[in-house]
């Protein structure tokens, strides 16, 4: 039996809508804007806004007005309302920022950490520093393929299926994680180089490759939240097996474990960062060596890319980490092994091949898109009217 809608869950389904709206936009909305963009009447519009500001949601402040037209008001983030935290963990090190509706960031706070799962003790010591009543949800983004959501897989760490829940312990917030590749590809579809393109991929570059597929905005996750391991295909015929148990992975021969593997380095525990950086520098003042081994990752980079494209036809791919350096540095070589890789009927038209924009804030960026998804739902904007 088709379920009828109270005219009570279509407000709620719209204060839902008004608050994506906010939240999703790239500049503060007029409540006019909110209105053409809901589809809705100014009226409606403004008792929606009434109810989100009793509920401390949101808040009106007067816009700058051109002279022409009626005065309008700005919708922004109530100044008491909901935080949603955002935790950035990375091999070595960890960043917690405050985010608020809409976006904005404020950084608070970060450290070193031991390696081990302890390193949560430290974020959570962090979070209830920094908690205020105004903490709603908390969004991570770590490194390696989390299952099912909750089951982290860290393999420079040596962590396998380590339970989010045994991490962070009883009584926290609303929490959400994600691999952070895929959060920073998530950064720039919502906030970024790829805003507003139905099909688009992102690749993050460390210590090797990491990638999402991006449709409409959200980034594809998979049955078991593990797709898009497109640096553990073996796309370039690297002759190496690869730690994750794959002979011949994209991740061999693209990143900064690659680069080390050339220079004595020793790839594979998430350390080495310094030499990799070493290596770019000297390509970059132009010794043969460093150039020939940055010359290859560039090359593999565009081979895998073109692969890929042949598979999702992406409107553009977007870079991060030392993807960013490669583009900078050569940015012929990756689009020429691209075209290689491409079917002969897709040269005329590439995938453009851009540096992203949100950069090394994106996996902290696209962990606090995550927190705010986890709670920009009309059972949360329900409870807290
Ligand atoms: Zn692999």
């Amino acid at each position: 039996m088709p379920q009828t809608m109270t005219s009570a869950d279509l407000r709620t389904r719209n204060q839902v809508r008004l608050l994506r709206a906010v939240h999703d936009a790239d500049a503060p909305l007029t409540r006019a804007d909110a209105a053409r963009r809901l589809g809705i009447g100014r009226n409606t519009a403004g008792a929606l806004v009434a109810e989100l500001e009793r509920a401390r949601l949101l808040h009106e402040v007067p816009a700058e007005t051109s002279g022409r037209g009626r005065p309008t008001t700005l919708l922004v983030p109530h100044p008491d309302g909901p935080l949603a935290f955002a935790v950035d963990f990375r091999e070595d090190a960890w960043t917690l920022a405050s985010v608020a509706l809409g976006g904005a960031i404020t950084e608070l706070e970060g450290g070193e950490h031991d390696r081990t799962p302890r390193a949560f003790a430290d974020i959570r010591a962090a979070i209830e520093r920094h908690a205020s009543g105004r903490l709603a949800v908390v969004g991570f983004a770590t490194s390696g393929p989390i299952r099912d959501g909750r089951r982290l897989h860290i393999s420079h760490l040596a962590w396998e299926d380590v339970e989010l829940d045994d991490l962070i312990g009883a009584d926290w917030p609303t929490t959400a994680v994600d691999n952070d590749a895929r959060l920073a590809g998530l950064a720039e579809a919502r906030r970024g180089a790829l805003r507003g393109m139905g099909t688009a991929m992102h690749f993050h570059i460390d210590f090797d490759i990491g990638g999402t597929l991006l449709l409409g905005g959200d980034a594809q996750r998979g049955a078991h939240n593990i797709a898009g391991e497109f640096g553990h295909m073996p796309l370039t015929g690297s002759a190496l097996r690869c730690m994750c148990g794959v002979l011949g992975c994209w991740s061999l021969d693209v990143g900064a474990n690659a680069l080390m593997r050339r220079f004595g380095g020793e790839p594979g525990y998430g350390t080495g960062r310094e030499l990799a950086q070493e290596v770019l520098r000297r390509a970059e003042d132009g010794d043969p060596e460093a150039g020939a081994a940055v010359d290859a990752n560039a090359a593999a980079l565009g081979r895998g890319l073109g692969a890929l494209a042949n598979a999702l036809d992406p409107e553009a791919i977007s870079l991060s980490g030392l993807g960013v350096d490669l583009i900078r540095l050569r940015r012929e070589v990756i689009e020429d092994h691209c075209a290689e890789g491409l079917m002969a009927f897709r040269r005329d038209e590439p995938p453009r091949i851009v540096s992203g924009t949100v950069g090394a804030a994106g996996p902290l960026t696209g962990a606090a898109e995550i927190a705010w998804d986890a709670i920009l739902t009309e059972a949360w904007v329900r409870a807290r009217r």
